[in-house]
């Protein structure tokens, strides 16, 4: 068996850590809770925490403002996660995983109900607002299913079976399978562990990665035909309209942004996205993705988003066309700013999600 990582006490604080016991023993009732457009290290480090608090004899409810996509659904727990119906008003503690802003938890949180109850925020993003009560923010950290070994450890939780497939599958999709630039010793290591645990890397990928639908995959050949490259930047627009055509569902064709920005000749690539939230609002979703080197996430933090140096992302209002347009003036703006500070010379910390 692998030896416990020493990364933990890199990454979580004597000062954290007993912060966090103290948040977790004190509480009967805990609430945790990811974000909107829940993706692998979202749903795996929700259901991670789930079962690191049943080992602590917690009962949690495990909550998502939008329904997980069931390709997910091999994270032992997942019929467990429940909608904002089955969210209450009283508990003594509430945990927020993978979000860098409030808003992010969606309609899972109320302030009206939910502003006084102690929130501990645990993330990895740059751009996190520290809106907890009390905040372990790592941007060191690929994912937060990363720094949940670290707590798993420190909490006495063993990283086998349950636990290590979530967590193993939120390490998987935010590095694209070890391949971003903050892919490091560390991260290697912690999926070490997980796959000592049993967890298996290419079940996962096979389950995540390396699975796309037909109409999805529809939808890439329809838009691909219509992408624009000017100063080094790459963009795409997917219209209601489009995604109709190929009977695309929410989920069907992501991560083209990241596609996009495989081009040589590109350094930054977004997609824009015209979408129908809960309750009819019509958005545009930006994706955004860059070259290590590159740094998208203060573009999308100006528009009220936020994200990772290499992959960050906003939501808007107004037409498909002027969003894009404005956008993706900001994003070449940011391009010419980093390229004469020589930023881009050095290889980044490299993220996705
Ligand atoms: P994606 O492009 O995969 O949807 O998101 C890439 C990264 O940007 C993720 O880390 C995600 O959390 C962040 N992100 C995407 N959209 C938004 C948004 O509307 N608001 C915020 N705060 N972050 C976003
Ligand atoms: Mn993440």
């Amino acid at each position: 068996m692998t030896q416990p990582s020493t990364a933990g006490a890199l990454y979580l604080s004597r000062e954290i850590e007993s912060a966090i016991r103290s948040a977790i023993d004190q509480a009967q009732t805990i609430l945790c809770v990811s974000h909107i457009s829940p993706d692998g290290d979202a749903i795996g480090s929700l259901l991670g925490m789930g079962w690191i608090l049943r080992h602590l004899d917690k009962h949690p409810t495990l909550a998502l403002a939008d329904k997980p996509a069931a390709d997910f659904d091999y994270i032992p727990g997942f019929g467990a996660i429940v909608g904002a119906s089955g969210v209450g008003d009283d508990y003594d503690l509430i945990i927020c995983l993978d979000a860098s802003s409030q808003d992010r938890m969606g309609a899972v949180y109320r302030p009206a109900a939910h502003g006084q109850i102690p929130l501990l925020v645990i993330d990895h993003h740059v751009t996190n607002t520290n809106f907890g009560s009390l905040n372990w923010v790592e941007p060191g950290c690929a994912a937060v299913c990363q720094m949940l070994v670290y707590l798993a450890d420190a909490l006495g939780a063993p990283l086998t079976g349950d636990l290590a497939v979530a967590l193993l599958t939120g390490l998987i999709t935010d590095t694209l399978c070890f391949r971003t630039s903050n892919t490091n010793a560390h991260v290697l290591q912690a999926a070490m562990r997980l796959t000592d645990g049993g967890a298996q890397i290419q079940e996962i990928v096979a389950r995540t990665l390396q699975s796309r639908t037909y109409a999805g995959l529809r939808l890439w050949g329809s838009i691909l035909g219509h992408t624009a490259l000017q100063e080094r930047v790459i963009w795409a627009t997917i219209s209601l309209a489009q995604r109709k055509q190929v009977c695309a569902r929410d989920g069907d064709g992501e991560g083209l942004a990241g596609f996009l920005v495989s081009v040589k000749e590109a350094d930054i690539g977004a997609t824009f996205t015209e979408r129908v939230q809960n309750g009819g609002r019509v958005v545009v979703e930006c994706s955004f993705r860059a070259k290590p080197g590159f740094d998208v996430s203060q573009v999308a933090l100006v528009y009220g988003g936020g994200g990772h140096p290499p992959a960050a992302g906003c939501t808007l209002t107004g037409p498909l066309d002027a969003v894009a347009a404005q956008v993706v003036a900001a994003l070449q703006e940011a391009h010419r700013v980093q390229v004469s500070d020589g930023k881009q010379a050095a290889f980044g910390n490299g993220a996705h999600g």
